[in-house]
């Protein structure tokens, strides 16, 4: 974790290397499975999954800013199941967005609970 005297509240990985920037990286959900071996080539298996989406394990909140961003840069980031894998996907959020998103969702919790 690294800070500096002029970060923003929520920066816990100030990068200074490329850019002057506060970043925070936030796992919102994850189903706690473990990476897969891929299926052998040619297996059915392998044919099988060659049609379907990469199935989606866990997400994460992204947020970054530099000192030209007037407004945090903020996504919501998609992966597969396991601690290295590669982003599958990436919807790019800014607050209204997550809030309409936040209450969509308390509404569906509200309907299923
Ligand atoms: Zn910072």
């Amino acid at each position: 974790m690294t800070r500096s005297p002029d970060c923003k509240p929520w920066c816990d990985n100030h990068l200074t290397k490329f850019e002057n920037s506060c970043n925070t990286m936030i796992v919102i959900y994850d189903d706690g499975r473990q990476a897969e071996a891929p299926p052998t080539p040619g297996t059915m298996a392998a044919l099988f999954r060659a049609g379907l989406p990469k199935a989606i394990s866990w997400v994460a909140f992204v947020a970054s800013q530099d000192e030209e961003d007037e407004k945090p840069i903020m996504d919501l980031q998609f992966f597969e199941a396991g601690d290295g894998a590669e982003q599958i996907s990436n919807l790019h959020v800014d607050l209204d967005g997550l809030r309409t998103l936040h209450s969509s969702l308390a509404d569906i919790l509200r309907e299923f609970s």
